[in-house]
């Protein structure tokens, strides 16, 4: 059985108590990481200190060249990393592969975002010479969830280190393992020891730990929406800024004269990828009444013949991340049960192929309740919530129906009403006759509403590590 120390300063440290990680596609535990409590997590703080004094000041093409350096490495690692990516989280192998690329992307991305972001000059009178500065924030704390371990790493450790910001992060207690392959990784391209710390442990001890201590000058947190209040309380504390990516409950919403065997593959993949344990995925699927039947009968179709099994097998449909997980989305597949129709599903899946992995059938539940809990909350499950519509306007109040807006998605034919909806729809993001956009680590990516605040992805991402200094100079 694996044993794996925490990353602190360029070293692995152990602590007395451990912590089991679970591949939740046979239900074993097959690896240990270290519990860190406070004291492990105050020296993973002052090592970043410390080399966040000097990280700032290395001229921005050695930075650049560092995390090109870090992405090169995850390409050659990226078997590696996929296969202990899928075996973590349960996710199958073809998709750990792709989270891998992308997660390189990122380092590759904010290279040259940050190689060519500059400041500006402001006009204001003849008598002032006006200019700005962009600067770190020092030591970015990054408690990042289970569902996309690397690719969530990648896209907030890669701009605050570009910004000049050293990093403490807190992987998942449930899938911590390739953080710390990452860690070694960015060492071996050369980026100086405790530039990147990495703190396994509980949410409620290393988390909290980490979030509460004075060394930390900014948190960047993607998880539950009561987590979220948690850290943004503890941020409050000490008047740091947060950036907060807590989930959704995004529709797709198609119209009559829309494209269905375009929208078809999509929208059943906006839910089944990563057995929908996924902030973005399309859990909602709001449809125009005159369509309702047809397209409800051929996702039906597809469900059933989704290939589903073990990770390293590398099907079509993983299982969920733990018991805990499933047991939460079977009772919300039992309140549609009360209310509404299993189309397709319901249940979990034990024995034979599945043994004691923590599979659920890709679920289908027709004519949900928009008000319902089914309608309103996160399942983060392969459980796809159908209600009807008759015309964009009640579309739109349905779509924004929730407490959440992080993305949509709209498919028609007719170019008005998608401008429309782009209009009308409240959420961060807005796709029209696609959906997640292959992951493209160009795109800004945040929530309205109860699913977060601040950007990350693209060139906004960069923003949100570092903070501007104005310079006035009276000539
Ligand atoms: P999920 O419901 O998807 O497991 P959580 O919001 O519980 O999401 O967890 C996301 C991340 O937040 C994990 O790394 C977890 O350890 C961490 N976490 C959980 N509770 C706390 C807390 N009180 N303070 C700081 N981090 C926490």
């Amino acid at each position: 059985m694996k044993q794996l120390g925490a990353l602190v300063n360029g070293k692995p440290i152990e602590t007395a108590g451990t912590v089991d990680v679970t591949d939740p596609s046979s239900g074993e535990v097959f690896a240990r990481t270290a519990d860190c409590g406070p004291a492990e997590i105050d020296q993973a703080v002052m090592a970043a200190r410390e080399a966040a004094a000097s990280w700032r000041h290395v001229p921005v093409a050695e930075r650049a060249r560092v995390l090109r350096e870090i992405s090169r490495l995850i390409g050659r690692h990226t078997a590696d990393l996929a296969r202990l990516e899928a075996q973590q989280t349960g996710k199958p192998l073809r998709q750990a592969r792709r989270d891998t690329e992308i997660t390189g992307r990122y380092f590759d991305f904010y290279a040259s975002a940050i190689e060519t972001f500059y400041g500006s000059t402001i006009p204001l009178d003849d008598s002032t010479f006006v200019y700005t500065t962009w600067e770190p924030h020092g030591v970015t704390a990054h408690i990042i969830p289970w569902n996309y371990p690397l690719q969530i790493l990648g896209r907030s450790v890669a701009p605050s280190l570009a910004m000049g910001n050293c990093c403490v992060l807190k992987p998942a207690e449930e899938a911590p393992l390739t953080a710390l392959r990452l860690g070694e990784l960015a060492l071996e391209a050369g980026l100086p020891a405790g530039a990147l710390n990495v703190v396994t442990g509980f949410g409620e001890t290393a988390g909290a730990a980490l979030t509460a201590h004075p060394g930390i000058d900014h948190i960047s947190f993607t998880g539950s929406v009561e987590v979220g209040r948690l850290i943004s309380k503890a941020a409050a504390d000490r008047t740091i800024p947060v950036t907060m990516e807590l989930g959704g409950k995004s529709p797709n919403i198609v119209f009559a004269d829309a494209e269905i065997d375009r929208a078809l593959p999509v929208i059943v993949n906006s839910i089944l990828q990563n057995a929908g344990q996924t902030c973005s995925a399309g859990s909602r699927l709001i449809v125009q009444d005159s369509i309702h039947d047809l397209l409800v009968g051929r996702i039906a179709e597809t469900f059933a013949a989704v290939d589903i099994g073990p990770a390293l097998e590398d099907p079509a449909l993983g299982p969920l991340i733990s018991e805990v997980q499933r047991e939460r989305v079977l009772s919300y597949i039992d309140q549609g049960r009360a209310h509404a129709s299993i189309r397709y599903g319901g249940g979990a899946l034990n024995g034979g192929r599945y043994g004691h992995g923590f599979f659920v059938q890709p679920t289908l539940i027709d004519g949900v309740d928009p008000a319902s809990t089914l309608g309103q909350e996160e399942v983060f499950g392969p459980v796809l919530a159908v209600t009807a519509f008759r015309d964009a306007d009640e579309a739109v109040r349905l779509a924004n129906g929730t407490d959440y807006g992080l993305v949509s998605g709209v498919w028609t034919s007719d170019v008005k009403t998608a401008h429309r909806m782009v209009r009308d729809i409240v959420a961060g993001q807005v796709f029209v006759n696609t959906y997640g956009a292959s992951g493209g680590v160009e795109l800004p990516f945040g929530g309205f509403k109860r699913s977060g605040h601040g950007r990350e992805k693209g060139a906004e991402g960069l923003r949100g590590f570092g903070q501007i200094k104005t310079a006035v100079i009276a000539l």
